[in-house]
């Protein structure tokens, strides 16, 4: 019987919770659900990592509290992550906090970066969760809507010289969740200088970063020289090791930001178990070979789904990189009467577009997050509904 406080309650809803509602709904009349709602890895976790981690929760130095800001062999080997992915030097002691997860550093940034009333710059349509610390830190929120036309990438000129002045900090996220679209370095060097030029905080989230499809390897927002500079990168391990239960990312950049984020973090935790900082550095140190191998399941999954739309006639964009294809609804549907259509009659769940912002109405996302067995059959059942 105790109220939640204001600013729980200005928190935005938890986006997933009404399609899981709606899946559970139709499963429990019986029904075979190919969820594609989703955005949770289906396979294992390496088995070298598993073995790692064994082995490390048998040390019993690693059941006591670890140094409060993150192991320095996790660090060190989150620097040599950078260095040999991405040509990045980095200095362990200072250009690295470790994270519970990707999600955690989102929400604490704006909260670690914004007074009352500043303002963020948020892609639309974007990931949920970008918002949720940017209510905690009461700051503004102006939308950056990111276009198919615009190769769902920002467009600055856009944005007004108003918004400018008051901005503080921006969120971007290449390869995208929902769009599948991937970021040039071009892209970010004109993102440098614009984020110089008015002295905004670039925060990139690079949570797809190993994956991308066609030879084409995602680029890090710190190879752009002066990256540094102006913001950081958010890693996680959750999708490039299929490690999303285990809660381990990091944060790479800027100086500043970076003690910012564990001045914060002193205050919420000491660092994540220490057997798991053990088993994450054994994953970024050894053999990247199960990456590779990720890599290819995605693309193969990727190659028979959208080609399998595209025989039915649907015309779709296929994603060049993350695990997610966007598309494009046939007409006389909203995105939600759309992904409902596709629930109750295929009883295949898919996420309607809208849910990741008002750019994302037109559009539903698929995760690529089961067998290709299982999206051929997805392709099946809705040749069946005889839509196009
Ligand atoms: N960023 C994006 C764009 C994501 O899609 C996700 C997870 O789905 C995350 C961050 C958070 O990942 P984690 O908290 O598991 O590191």
């Amino acid at each position: 019987q105790f109220e939640k406080s204001k600013q729980l309650q200005q928190l935005p809803k938890q986006f997933f919770a009404s399609l899981v509602a709606k899946v559970n709904a139709i499963t429990a009349q019986g029904h075979d659900v190919i969820n594609l709602g989703q955005g949770n890895p289906d396979q294992p976790t390496p088995g070298h990592i598993v073995k790692s981690l064994q082995a490390a929760a048998k040390k019993t130095i690693n059941h006591k509290y670890s140094p409060f800001r993150g192991h320095p062999y996790l660090k060190d080997a989150a620097a040599a992550f950078y260095e040999r992915e991405y040509g990045v030097k980095l200095d362990p002691n200072s250009e690295i906090a470790i994270l519970f997860g990707g999600k955690a550093g989102l929400v604490e940034l704006p909260q670690c970066l914004l007074n009352p009333g500043d303002t963020i710059l948020v892609p639309d349509p974007g990931y949920p969760d970008y918002l949720s610390g940017v209510v905690l830190a009461k700051a503004e929120i102006e939308r950056m809507p990111l276009k198919e036309e615009n190769a769902f990438l920002p467009d600055y000129e856009a944005i007004h010289k108003d918004v400018l002045d008051k901005a503080k900090m921006m969120f971007l996220n290449y390869p995208n969740n929902p769009t599948g679209a991937s970021a040039t370095k071009e892209f970010f060097t004109e993102t440098v200088s614009y984020a110089k030029k008015h002295s905004i905080c670039v925060v990139h989230d690079f949570a797809y970063g190993a994956i991308g499809f066609d030879g084409k390897k995602p680029v890090s927002f710190l190879e752009v020289e002066g990256a540094k500079d102006v913001g950081i990168e958010i890693y996680t391990l959750s999708k490039t090791y299929n490690m999303a239960g285990w809660r381990v990312g990091f944060a790479v950049g800027n100086k500043s930001v970076i003690e910012a984020l564990e001045l914060f973090q002193d205050h919420l935790y000491v660092s994540l178990f220490p057997a798991i900082q053990e088993a994450a550095a054994t994953a970024l140190l050894d053999s990247q070979e199960c990456v590779a191998e990720l890599v290819k399941v995605y693309e193969g999954r990727r190659n028979v789904f959208i080609e399998g739309l595209r025989a039915l006639g649907w015309e779709v964009k296929a994603p060049e990189a993350s695990f997610f294809a966007w598309l494009k609804i046939p007409a006389g549907f909203t995105s939600e009467s759309f992904a409902d259509h596709l629930l109750t009659h295929a009883h295949v769940a898919v996420a309607a577009g809208n849910g990741f912002g008002e750019f994302g109405e037109g559009y539903v996302r698929v995760g690529l997050l089961t067998s290709e067995e299982r999206l051929g059959e997805a392709v099946e059942r809705i040749r069946k509904l005889n839509l196009f």
